[in-house]
């Protein structure tokens, strides 16, 4: 069970449909293959970009069988995510800054506190020492959630009064962190998107008060997006992007949606490597993305 079988389920079964009763890779196929991409929320762009490759290398070919169809769709897949997921992400250790920073980005409802919740647990289990900073502080139920994952988990969390200053909630985490020796802060924050300039001032603001406790802080701005909602995670994508420096991905809610193709045209889009995926409410619902695995498991 690798929480991507909706996924899988939804692909594979379009992709048979296509090659059904044909032995060729043709025109017909390759359209045909096109309409299965676009529908899988691998997004246009992406989609135009595969068929392109796989058209040159029937061409080549000349005569391609349907049955190699599949490999060399995974093929093509596997390469792009290669392209812009450099690192395969073996453990939840990071190296040599310590504390490691790790600021939160994304909207409410996508999965944010959660995510939070199980790195943390993954962090603490492979033997980090972590500190949670409540710095979404519009949201009363946002610290309040955040709290009640550092109880069940064992962590800490550093909070204020909801209405406080976001960077300050941030500055007394990062100093809690360094005066105990901590080795990954995640710091949560607010993911108002109605106004861009906002969001950008605050993230900024955050950053800045950051730096001056611990220099090179944030390491990871990490946006997290929901899976399920497809195309939307994409537009969200490019809006926090323009907001802010995010070089790492979380995307969620992959175990309850048929749209796990959005993770291929995100990847090919923005360059961002993808870091995380969440299959699931429960704690131990997340994995470090690695893309060998999720192509295997999307053509298994
Ligand atoms: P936030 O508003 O962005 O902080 O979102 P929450 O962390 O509160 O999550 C919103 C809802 O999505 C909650 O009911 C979570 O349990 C659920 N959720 C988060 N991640 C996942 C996931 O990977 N899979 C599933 N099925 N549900 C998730």
């Amino acid at each position: 069970d690798t929480g991507l079988e909706k996924t899988k389920d939804n692909f594979f079964s379009k992709i048979t449909k296509v090659i059904a009763g044909k032995s060729t890779v043709d025109d017909d196929v390759l359209d045909e293959l096109e309409e299965v991409l676009v529908t899988s929320d691998v997004g246009v762009k992406t989609t135009l970009k595969i068929i392109d490759r796989i058209q040159a290398r029937v061409a080549q070919d000349k005569y391609v069988n349907t049955s190699e169809l599949n490999k060399l769709l995974k093929d093509e897949i596997q390469q792009l995510l290669a392209e812009n997921n450099s690192n395969d992400f073996v453990n939840f250790e990071y190296g040599s800054h310590k504390p490691y920073v790790i600021m939160v980005v994304g909207v409410n409802g996508v999965g944010k506190t959660t995510t939070i919740g199980k790195l943390a647990n993954k962090l603490k289990e492979a033997g980090n020492k972590v500190v949670l900073g409540a710095a979404d502080t519009f949201r009363a139920a946002a610290v309040a959630q955040i709290q009640l994952w550092g109880e069940r988990i064992g962590v800490k969390v550093v909070a204020q009064a909801m209405g406080s200053d976001p960077a300050s909630v941030a500055f007394d985490t990062l100093r809690s962190a360094v005066a105990n020796g901590d080795d990954v802060v995640i710091i949560d924050t607010a993911g108002r998107l109605h106004n861009k300039v906002g969001l950008m001032n605050e993230l900024t603001k955050i950053k800045n008060v950051m730096q001056k406790v611990v220099p090179g802080a944030p390491h990871e701005i990490l946006l997290v997006l929901d899976a399920s909602t497809g195309q939307n995670a994409i537009e969200q994508c490019k809006q926090f992007t323009e907001a802010t420096d995010v070089n790492a991905l979380a995307l969620t809610k992959l175990d309850g949606t048929a749209k796990g193709g959005v993770v291929i045209g995100i990847s090919d889009q923005f360059k961002i490597p993808v870091k995380y995926i969440g299959v699931g409410e429960g704690v131990n619902d997340l994995q470090l993305f690695d893309r060998q695995a999720f192509v295997d498991s999307l053509f298994k």
